[in-house]
């Protein structure tokens, strides 16, 4: 564009750019979800459907952003971890945050019809606008971006146990939610495993590891065999049917546990200090 008498206004954007060397965490949250899960009938305490699409959207995100070499999900929210050497728009954090919010809310309204699917087959009504906030957090140390993921996947554990408790109370023993509420207050881990395995035979280790830990997105190479036409050397024109095997980068949704070893291990090749 023709610079103008007005170009200098330019001059008042911020370029701030993310420190280098430093792990970049998008985490974005759904907008009053609260509500827009009760105006969409989710089943309580956990409509899989639901944590699918967030899933879906996720997905997309990471094959749109490779540079995002992990991803954690529990409810309405999905934390992105960048490969701390990504030079994605020159590691400025507004476009990095905006552009992960923006993909994340459209691909969640796109995929919509194929998740939210009622008995039948049929997709729910979308009838309110899913949006999603976001922030940027950068972490310096390996220990502390492993804290954090930590940190997030026992609040789905805490979050997951009490839900899991208080609904089992409202829809199978009958109480209303206020009953349940003060049925549950300052009662700690144990009394709600308890309660719930004594009350009403739920053993909560077997609830849907999706629930308990979240989802955790990581990269792996799988092979994926292709069937070729084609002449096989120069010499020889004609052609041959062949079955190629390669490697191929793929999303993985996993639900393990991240204070675990085991997938920090897996990912040594990644996750250097
Ligand atoms: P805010 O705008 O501050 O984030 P919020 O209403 O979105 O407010 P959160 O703390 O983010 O509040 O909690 C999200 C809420 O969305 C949960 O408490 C739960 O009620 C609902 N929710 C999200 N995902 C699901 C799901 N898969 N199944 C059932 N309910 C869900
Ligand atoms: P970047 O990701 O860097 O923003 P970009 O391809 O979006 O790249 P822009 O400088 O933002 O580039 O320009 C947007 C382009 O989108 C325009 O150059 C034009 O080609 C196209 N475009 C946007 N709106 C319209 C429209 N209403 N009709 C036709 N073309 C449009
Ligand atoms: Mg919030
Ligand atoms: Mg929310
Ligand atoms: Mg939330
Ligand atoms: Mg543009």
């Amino acid at each position: 564009m023709a610079n103008s008498r007005f170009q200098y206004v330019r001059g008042f954007e911020s370029e701030a750019r993310l420190l280098p060397n430093t792990w970049i965490v998008v985490r974005i949250d759904g907008r009053g979800f609260h509500k827009f899960s009760a105006k969409h009938g989710f089943k309580k305490p956990n409509d899989a459907r639901a944590i699918n699409l967030m899933n879906a959207a996720a997905v997309a995100c990471m094959n749109e952003f490779p540079d995002i070499v992990m991803a954690y999900g529990e409810s309405d929210e999905y934390s992105f971890v960048f490969d701390k050497r990504t030079q994605l728009f020159s590691r400025r954090g507004d476009k990095i945050m905006s552009s992960i919010v923006s993909f994340f809310s459209s691909t969640y309204v796109m995929q919509w019809p194929q998740h939210m699917v009622d008995a039948e087959g049929q997709p729910e009504p979308l009838v309110a606008t899913p949006h999603f906030d976001g922030r940027c957090v950068l972490y310096p140390t390996l220990e502390n971006l492993r804290d954090y993921v930590a940190w997030r996947q026992v609040d789905c554990h805490i979050n997951n146990l009490y839900n899991t408790t208080f609904w089992t109370l409202v829809l199978k023993g009958g109480l209303t939610e206020y009953e349940a509420e003060q049925r549950l207050v300052g009662t700690f881990s144990k009394d709600k495993n308890e309660l719930l395995f004594s009350e009403f035979g739920i053993n909560y280790n077997e609830e849907p590891l999706m629930f308990r830990k979240g989802s955790v997105l990581h990269w792996r190479r799988i092979p994926v065999t292709v069937t070729k036409e084609g002449p096989t050397s120069k010499a020889d024109p004609t052609p041959v049917v062949r079955t190629v095997t390669r490697q191929k980068l793929t999303v993985i949704v996993d639900h393990c546990d991240l204070l675990q070893e085991e997938f920090w291990t897996e990912h040594a090749d990644v996750f250097t200090s």
